[in-house]
């Protein structure tokens, strides 16, 4: 599966060699949705694309070399185990449901939601063609290339898991903007990630939601089927949150 015979240039490390099969979305996060040994869907929304079956999930052999992958992929490793537990601890908090955990490392964590969204902005593959960094696409090589964060209030994430495996499925990540916020939303095994890209903060009343360093990991859990209609959700992506 690694066989590539490219040449090209790196976009983290920027040296010309032989690139390899670099995953865009981590192949861990695709697991749930081979229960039945279906081949799931790649799907897109809003883009006149056709869903994609994706065996082995969608790769771009033109982006990284293989050491960069694998420096990326240590990242996906750690999210994966962090994220992929057969069990939660589900808090009621304020009215609302949480998974929380009590230790995590932020930075890694930090680093594999924005090394996603970097990924997806890099490529050229059709289904992830809605996301455009513009500026902000230096500064997430840099950290990924550093494993530092730098500028980390530019990327405020927000966790949510939905509560059912109806949601483990994989559309193709989105820019949105709430309130002329700019966000990326990424999904995948039933988790919604929003990551914000944008100088400006979310407003005050996504402060509590927030992943925040040294503290612990609070993931909002949210009923999938209770949820007003879930295909508005994607079309409006207003007041899922
Ligand atoms: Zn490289």
């Amino acid at each position: 599966m690694r066989q590539n015979k490219i040449i090209g240039k790196c976009n983290l490390c920027g040296t010309v060699k032989k690139l390899c099969k670099a995953h865009i979305i981590p192949k861990s996060f695709y697991y749930g949705l081979r229960k039945n040994n279906e081949i799931p869907y790649l799907y897109s929304v809003g883009l006149s694309i056709h869903p994609k079956r994706i065996r082995v999930g969608i790769y771009d052999n033109n982006i990284l070399c293989l050491e960069c992958d694998h420096t990326i992929g240590k990242f996906d490793c750690y999210a994966a185990e962090l994220l992929l537990q057969p069990s939660y601890n589900i808090i009621d908090y304020k009215d609302e449901k949480f998974i929380k955990i009590d230790t995590f490392n932020y930075i890694q964590l930090k680093i594999f939601l924005l090394s996603v969204v970097w990924r997806a902005s890099i490529t050229s593959i059709d289904i992830f063609s809605s996301i455009y960094l513009g500026e902000y696409e230096s500064i997430i090589k840099a950290i990924i290339a550093e494993s530092k964060l730098l500028y980390d209030e530019y990327f405020s994430c927000i966790l949510i898991k939905y509560d059912s495996e109806l949601a483990n499925n994989i559309p193709n990540p989105e820019m949105r903007n709430f309130n002329g916020i700019n966000y990326c939303r990424l999904r995948m095994a039933q988790y919604l990630f929003i990551i914000k890209i944008d100088k400006r903060p979310f407003d005050v009343e996504f402060i509590k939601y927030i992943m925040k360093p040294e503290k612990p990991l609070m993931i909002v859990y949210k009923s999938f089927k209770n949820s007003s209609d879930y295909k508005n959700l994607i079309k409006n992506g207003v007041d899922y949150l």
